[in-house]
């Protein structure tokens, strides 16, 4: 969808009408051309951010994506599949060589046992069906703020209604009170997201267990999109499947792009009790049926690598986390350091939306203004989320260009 378009819906560009094209003629009523329920959808954040990135030459800490290709081992495995004959449809529900690699991967990592897998494209296909798949129009989905761009379009496909748990600055910590007063009669899934995007919190057990007693309490369907699982630095990523009452009520949701760096690979899955995995099934078998036959392949391959790639991974991305909020704080910021995800938010100390506008004239950086995340507006106004998914010299050059801001313009 370009920012031009006459779509009714503004996203953060495309809210005004194109200018009328020829001044001889009378101009033409704007022709309505989306569904009430692209209300508010426009073109992504990120898809804005990495073309103005693009545009104006910078670095780009904005779209949440590595620099650098995942295993070669891996890509060795996607060739082998090309060559071998696996490019045909794959079956409805996965190649099975990924859909064991799944079973075995939630079994070896956290003991669950799920009763049926389903292979997506990507994490986000999965969000969307199952979100179709579960949801009446006026059902409610009760969702943690800031979140993915992805939920609140496709609790809007759904025809349902967002219900959402603020997570404020600087803890990002869950609220019980805010957590019961979302809940209302309508409600029907609790969509979780931890490791979380964008705040980087990784939930605890404490804050699960509420979440997991009121899932119980309101007979809620729990999705969990754990795609960040294995980037840890701090603490534990608890699998809500894994807490009492849980295991035959979550949709378990994770994909191949964060773990991997594969992110343009979008092979993702989802597991859990049968009839959840099968009313996600149906929905998916019409959306897409089943593709990427061989990157399945390789992504068996993937969940297959010794637990020492992933070892390695973490190290890694802990060692880019902790250069770039050097930075952060060298250039007058003020980030909260993540225990989780790759992202890391910063106060910048000013209306956020403006700096990080601004940002790519300044110096050459490209960062999100953690705000877009949210529907309460005023819950992080003066925060920017900057991506450390780069390579170490891509985090030192951003340091340096954030250096260079003059700090008392930072602070206006
Ligand atoms: N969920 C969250 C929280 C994300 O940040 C992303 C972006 N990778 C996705 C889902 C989408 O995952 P995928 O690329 O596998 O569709
Ligand atoms: N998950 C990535 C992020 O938060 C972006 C995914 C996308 O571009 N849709 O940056």
């Amino acid at each position: 969808m370009s920012s031009g378009s006459p779509l009714r819906g503004a996203g953060m560009s495309s809210g005004s009408p194109r200018p009328h094209a020829d001044p001889g003629t009378a101009p033409r009523p704007e022709r309505r051309v989306g569904a009430a329920r692209l209300d508010g959808l426009g073109t992504t954040v990120f898809t804005e951010m990495t073309a103005l990135a693009v545009r104006t030459g910078s670095i780009n800490l904005g779209q949440g994506f590595p620099d650098t290709d995942g295993p070669s081992s891996v890509i060795e495995a996607a060739v082998l599949a090309l060559r071998g004959g696996e490019n045909q449809y794959a079956p409805l529900p996965g190649v099975p060589a990924l859909r064991e690699a799944v079973f075995e991967h939630q079994r070896r990592n956290y003991g669950l046992e799920p009763e049926d897998v389903l292979v997506t494209f990507g994490a986000t296909e999965a969000i969307a069906a199952a979100l179709l798949a579960l949801c009446d129009p006026g059902d409610e989905v009760v969702v943690l703020e800031p979140y993915y761009d992805s939920y609140p379009a496709c609790i809007a496909f759904a025809g349902a209604r967002r219900r959402q748990v603020t997570l404020r600055p600087p803890e990002f910590a869950l609220d019980a009170d805010a957590l019961r007063a979302a809940i209302g009669p309508r409600a029907r899934v609790m969509l979780l997201n931890t490791p979380h995007n964008p705040t980087g919190r990784v939930l605890d057990r404490a804050e699960l267990e509420l979440i997991a007693a009121a899932c119980v309490e309101h007979d809620l369907v729990c999705l969990s999109d754990e795609v960040y699982e294995h980037l840890v630095y701090e603490g534990e990523h608890i699998p809500p499947a894994t807490l009492p009452g849980m295991a035959e009520r979550t949709l378990t949701i994770s994909s191949v792009g964060k773990s991997f760096s594969f992110t343009g690979w979008k092979v993702g899955w989802c597991s859990g009790p049968a009839d959840l995995v099968a009313a996600t099934r149906t929905v998916k078998q019409y959306l897409t049926f089943a593709g990427g036959t061989p990157l399945q392949h390789a992504a068996a391959a993937a969940l297959r690598l010794p637990s020492t790639y992933l070892e390695a991974l973490r190290g890694e991305l802990l060692g880019r986390r902790d250069r770039l909020c050097a930075g952060l704080v060298a250039a007058g910021l003020r980030p909260f350091v993540p225990a989780g995800t790759y992202f890391v938010n910063a106060d910048v100390g000013t209306d956020a939306a403006a700096f990080c506008a601004e940002l790519p004239e300044r110096c050459g950086i490209v960062a999100i203004p953690t705000s877009v995340f949210y529907d309460d507006a005023a819950a992080a106004p003066t925060l920017a989320r900057f991506a450390f998914c780069k390579r170490e010299e891509v985090i030192d050059e951003a340091a340096n260009r954030l250096a260079g801001l003059p700090s008392a313009q930072l602070r206006q």
